[in-house]
């Protein structure tokens, strides 16, 4: 598996941090570390860091997680209901 290595010569051992997000980015859309000092510095703001999408991830788990357990009382409820 090396998707999660940078694709650019010179930074074949560099892992890819993350994605940039940057509509205008001419470039790869995975960064290492070079690329981001390199090829992204200017817009660094769009790049978002894996961590970050896990953050984001695990919050909208959260979210949906609550959702389903509101519903199955819900559910639970119309059913006693009935
Ligand atoms: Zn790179
Ligand atoms: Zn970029």
């Amino acid at each position: 598996m090396d998707i999660f290595k940078c694709k650019y010569l010179k930074h074949e051992k560099e892992e890819i941090m993350g994605f940039c997000l940057n509509q205008k980015c001419q470039n790869e859309t995975q960064y290492c570390y070079k690329c981001l000092n390199a090829t992204h510095s200017e817009h660094f703001n769009d790049c978002v860091r894996f961590t970050e999408i896990m953050e984001i991830m695990n919050e909208s788990m959260l979210v949906y997680n609550q959702f389903e357990i509101q519903l199955k009382e819900l559910s639970k409820t119309t059913k006693e209901f009935i």
